[in-house]
């Protein structure tokens, strides 16, 4: 969600800073805008809507430095007033943030007491004037924007371009933000993509950290104004092609990807997971939490954990972590599940677990994120970068790596190692264009609906939760799913005639429960279709998919990725970045 880039250095800035925006257009946003320090002033240029060929009006030759913003409206609408980033009433300096201003409004009373004109409804605004109010007593530039960042509440990462000391101010609390060291000059970006290729090393700034990019690079806590000297970092990350290669979307890619990802998110030796097996063997209570789709994967996992190696995981959601905190403590154990590492909600549950003293496990699919440097476990999930909104590797990876564990935990590494090589293998084979015509062919079965219901049970209990998310985000059709069980309890009364009815059925003991549902609701009227490896007479409709045996919730859940995405290009939406959604949910 929205992403931060600052630049110096060689090359044309503003060049730079687009291309590093582009790089991180997948986290979602909604306008864009940049800014570069010239001989004549700031250039500033802010636009609505997507970077496209990122061209700018009048780009200048001569810009030595620059910053530059994706923006995902939180105060005020989506305009280009409103884009970042947000010029000094004087035009001194420029600033773009990342974040909500949380005591916004009594700030912007203070301001306007003392006589500042505000000319939009967004909390940046704020920022601007504090800063150029503290100015004027302030000793020094960087001291005026520090001392403004304290007035500020809530989470916020801010970046500012100061003409008169023709430097680069940047301050990290909540948003990501990371310094890569260029052969000549920095680049500072809101995650490690823009680095990748560019910068050998990095300095990952923490929260309450500033730093200064004048003729040098200088590190300040924020608290106390000191001096910081923050390690450099090896960045392993090679440069990867964020490109549709020939597909038309980047969801389709990916989702096809699965063939590979799977097996790199299992390419731990079993001494790599040996930390963690013991830290299960020794955790007095197991959670898993995440948000979103990283909470079915952290469902799923705990499932695993439960079934496969017989510890009482349970799975908690990020956002409702709090009832849960009087009961946590040093012999506790949290497995973290996210793709970006940098979700507000899951990054304040661990934070209020840590000081608790739970352990941190992490399973993470973005190198360098937050969420892995807090974790005493961290692991990644290595599905590459996954740049559609909507997640469909790094879902399967995280799911892969929790079997990967709970098989390790019960000794049984190898044969988890056998049966992860043996799905890859089968995915190879489903993604074929037959498989992609027999799921084109529910276009017209579905396209009409306004509610769709999806129902799973034991391993396809969360299965059925991720199908429906993913029909939710990229077709924005009403579609929930239920634990078959769940049905005769009162959810039973939302079938009508031809109210479509997804069942997922694995070869398992559930699978007479999911049998006698379809049943039910076929009975009054609905219009099953089974998502099974063989057809049955329950069925309207077939789904025909692999048995994916311990790894069915992986084959399960590839059609109704593959069926969310056919039906999104359907009916005219891009399932890419699907409206109102962003990838990594910074915000709370
Ligand atoms: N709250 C700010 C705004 O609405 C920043 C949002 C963002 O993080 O992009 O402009």
């Amino acid at each position: 969600m929205c992403g931060i880039i600052g630049f110096k250095g060689q090359g044309k800035v503003t060049d730079q800073l687009v291309e590093g925006l582009k790089r991180m257009e997948y986290r979602g946003y909604d306008s864009w805008g940049v800014a570069a320090l010239t001989k004549n002033g700031i250039f500033l240029e802010k636009k609505v809507g997507a970077i496209g060929e990122g061209k700018l009006s009048r780009p200048p030759a001569d810009a030595t430095m620059g910053i530059a913003h994706t923006r995902w409206a939180t105060h005020g609408g989506v305009t280009q007033e409103n884009a970042h980033p947000h010029a000094s009433s004087d035009g001194r300096f420029v600033v773009a943030q990342n974040g909500i201003v949380e005591n916004y409004l009594e700030l912007k009373a203070m301001l306007t007491k003392v006589g500042y004109q505000f000319k939009t409804p967004t909390d940046t605004e704020v920022i601007v004037h504090l800063i150029h109010h503290r100015l004027k007593q302030a000793s020094s530039f960087r001291e005026a924007v520090r001392q403004a960042f304290l007035k500020l509440a809530g989470r916020n990462t801010i970046i500012v371009l100061d003409q008169q000391t023709k430097s680069i101010v940047a301050v990290r609390n909540g948003s990501p933000l990371v310094l890569g060291h260029l052969p000549k000059g920095v680049l500072l970006a809101s995650d490690t993509l823009p680095l990748a290729g560019k910068a050998e090393t990095v300095t990952y700034i923490d929260d309450m950290q500033l730093v200064v990019v004048d003729g040098d690079v200088s590190f300040y806590d924020v608290k106390t104004g000191r001096t910081l000297h923050p390690k450099r970092q090896k960045l392993d990350l090679v440069e990867q092609k964020v490109d549709k290669e020939g597909y038309d979307h980047f969801m389709l890619k990916e989702i096809v990807e699965q063939q590979h990802t799977v097996v790199e998110a299992a390419s731990y030796s079993e001494k790599e997971l040996v930390p963690l097996v013991a830290a299960l063997k020794h955790a007095r209570n197991i959670y898993t939490i995440g948000s979103g789709t990283a909470s079915y994967a952290a469902g799923q996992v705990a499932y695993f954990l439960r079934t496969i190696a017989l510890l009482p995981a349970q799975e908690l959601r990020a956002y409702e972590v709090d009832s849960y905190l009087p009961f946590f403590d040093s012999h506790d154990l949290l497995i973290v599940v996210s793709q970006s590492g940098e979700t507000a909600d899951t990054l304040e549950a661990v934070r209020k677990a840590q000081i608790e003293r739970v352990k941190i496990a992490s399973i993470v699919n973005m190198i360098g994120s937050t969420l892995s440097r807090i974790s005493d476990y961290p692991y990644f999930s290595r599905s590459g970068p996954e740049i559609c909104v909507v997640s469909t590797k790094a879902y399967t990876a995280q799911i892969v790596w929790g079997y990967l564990l709970a098989m390790t935990y019960a000794g049984r590494f190898e044969l988890a190692q056998k049966r992860i090589h043996a799905l890859a293998k089968q995915l190879k084979t489903y993604f074929q264009p037959k498989t992609f015509t027999t799921i084109k062919k529910l276009i017209p079965e579905l396209e009409k609906d306004q509610h769709l219901f999806v129902l799973g049970k034991g391993q396809h209990f969360y299965t059925g939760f991720e199908s429906a998310l993913k029909l939710k985000e990229t077709v924005y059709m009403h579609c929930e799913s239920f634990s078959a069980g769940e049905l005769k309890h009162g959810v039973i009364t939302l079938i009508k005639k031809g109210t479509p009815v997804f069942g997922i059925l694995g070869d398992d003991q559930y699978k007479n429960d999911l049998l006698v549902a379809l049943a039910e609701v076929r009975a009054r009227g609905a219009k099953t279709i089974g998502i099974a490896a063989e057809n049955n007479e329950f069925f309207d409709l077939h789904v025909p998919t692999p048995d994916g045996g311990d790894l069915d919730v992986i084959t399960k859940v590839v059609p109704c990725q593959l069926l969310s995405y056919f039906l999104a290009v359907h009916l005219g939406n891009n399932p890419d970045k699907p409206r109102n959604l962003a990838k990594s949910v910074t915000v709370k």
